[in-house]
């Protein structure tokens, strides 16, 4: 059996950064992935916020914005409806507010990054069981493989099974969103890789994107409140297409356009606050922690930014000796500081834009203000 201090399952941006800030901490760890990289990932493939945040506390900043499969915009523009919309920039001199690359890349980026010294991947076998014992927890992957360590992370996404088997937890559906996403290319997009962001609705708030991406692709998505989808016996593929050929804005930017990929759909978890995250002797991060943003769906930079404190965290344990449920709980008042008003605030105006008459209304008033507050947040969150 191998013995170590930590495993990490899961290499997405919040296993990945675990690790990547567990080596800067000098720790070394297991990380394991049921998946061998480059592997894809259903996602909008945009990248904000806490993403910029992470990448600069992992100095990585550079290197992102020097690679050729990321491209950046300085704007983004929400359509609350035809004559309406909320815009948030960067000052003229900054580069960037919002970036995009696909997935595949992105992780792929990260996981190149691991540490040779402090990091032994295990890709390409799943995690099967976790057996709770009083030196640590084995950790048995599908391939027969056992790792005993002292420290179980959870980066293994919205259907976690380190949050299944150590706290019996099952993401409840009025906790989270039901997206599906597909590339396209030859779309006419605005200029300076402007995204296109649309509120629609049709019985509930559907949100649309089309994110740009190099090579003349775009990523185009849909979805909303999975419950409220299921409730309203809403068919997203049926519903995106018809949004595609017949929105008056959006259809002659598609008119020329082709499909690359089929419709995939993922869901997206939000319910950190009602989910227990740390217990004896395991941390959960990103998704597994349902630590993504419920109105404007950052997970990958959330993700990444929960890895960061936990590997901090990580490292009191260790140093302390102290893996007991009591000791590891201020790791959920930390991803509270970090996250909880924003998500809370999230939460908020997406329960007021189910009215979409009131939503509208409030915009329109606090339009300016908005976009005020949401410039200080931007910097606050990404620098
Ligand atoms: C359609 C859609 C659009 C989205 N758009 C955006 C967006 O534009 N911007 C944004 O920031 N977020 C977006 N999100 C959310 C974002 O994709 C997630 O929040 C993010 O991927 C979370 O990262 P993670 O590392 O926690 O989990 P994941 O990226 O899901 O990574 C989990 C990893 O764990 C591995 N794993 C799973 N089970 C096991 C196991 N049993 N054993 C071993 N390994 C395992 C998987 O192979 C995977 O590599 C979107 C999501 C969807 C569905």
């Amino acid at each position: 059996m191998i013995k170590t201090d930590v495993c990490i399952v899961g290499s997405g941006p919040a296993g990945a950064s675990t690790s990547l800030m567990l080596s800067k901490l000098k720790i070394k760890h297991y990380i394991v992935d049921k998946a061998t990289f480059p592997r894809d990932k259903t996602c909008g493939d945009g990248l904000i916020l806490h993403a910029y945040k992470s990448l600069r506390i992992l100095g990585l900043f550079d290197a992102f914005v020097a690679n050729p499969k990321f491209i950046h915009s300085n704007k983004i523009n929400l359509h609350i409806k035809n004559n309406l919309k909320l815009q948030f920039k960067e000052k003229e001199d900054r580069n960037r507010v919002i970036s995009y690359g696909k997935r595949i890349d992105f992780d792929y980026f990260l996981v190149n990054e691991l540490s040779k010294e402090y990091a032994t991947c295990e890709f390409g076998s799943g995690v099967k069981s976790l057996e709770e014992t009083s030196e640590g927890i084995i950790v048995t992957l599908k391939n027969g493989k056992q790792i005993l360590a002292k420290i179980v992370v959870g980066a293994d996404g919205i259907q976690s099974t380190v949050s299944k088997k150590l706290t019996g937890f099952i993401p409840d559906k009025k906790k989270m969103s039901t997206f599906i996403s597909a590339y396209f290319n030859n779309v006419k997009m605005p200029l300076k890789n402007e995204a296109e962001i649309r509120l629609h609705y049709n019985k509930m708030p559907l949100f649309f994107y089309v994110f740009p991406l190099p090579n003349n692709e775009v990523n185009v998505t849909l979805g909303g409140n999975t419950q409220k989808i299921i409730d309203n016996n809403i068919n997203l593929k049926d519903e995106i297409e018809a949004f595609i050929k017949n929105h008056p804005k959006v259809a002659p930017k598609f008119m020329d356009a082709k499909q690359i990929s089929v419709w995939r759909g993922w869901g997206i978890p939000y319910h950190f606050s009602k989910q227990k995250v740390c217990g004896n002797r395991f941390f959960l991060v990103g998704d597994a922690a349902g630590l993504a943003n419920s109105f404007y769906k950052e997970g990958v930079g959330t993700g990444m930014m929960s890895g960061i404190i936990c590997a901090k965290k990580i490292a009191t344990c260790l140093n302390e000796k102290n893996f007991s449920d009591a000791f590891m709980s201020s790791y959920k008042k930390e991803l509270d500081k970090e996250f909880g008003k924003l998500l809370r605030f999230s939460e908020f105006a997406l329960k007021v834009a189910k009215f979409k008459a009131i939503f509208a209304g409030v915009v329109k008033i606090s339009k300016n203000i908005v976009e005020k507050r949401a410039f200080s947040i931007i910097r606050k969150r990404s620098y």
